[in-house]
């Protein structure tokens, strides 16, 4: 259900981004999602045709996702490697690395028509 959510704040945004851009539906809604940001996509794109269907708005929307590898960069030597979870040591030194990308969730672009 942490998709739901997710999904609901997605709507929040380009509902405000639809009214201030005076759009009046939204063709397109393109997420960045890591892999390492625990967003089950395909539960994602369960809750945006279930979601969308109660949204006039985005009724005709497609939903795009990127998703991003995940990355770990060592806290002694630097290196970065790519990762798919956390808790990863260092292939070089073997010190415990920190996640520098692929933990990232938001909305990259909208794309939508103004009536008339
Ligand atoms: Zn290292």
């Amino acid at each position: 259900m942490h998709e739901f959510s997710l999904m609901e704040s997605v709507i929040r945004i380009v509902k405000e981004a639809s009214e201030s851009n005076r759009l009046a539906r939204i063709t397109s809604i393109t997420l960045v999602v890591g892999k390492l940001s625990g967003v089950n996509i395909e539960a994602l794109r369960f809750a945006f045709e279930a979601l969308k269907n109660e949204e006039s708005l985005i009724q005709e929307a497609v939903l795009e996702i990127e998703e991003k590898e995940g990355q770990g960069k060592c806290s002694v030597c630097d290196k970065i490697v790519p990762v798919w979870h956390y808790d990863l040591l260092c292939p070089d030194c073997g010190m415990p690395m920190q996640v520098a990308g692929g933990d990232e969730f938001y909305v990259k672009s909208i794309t939508g028509e103004r009536d008339g």
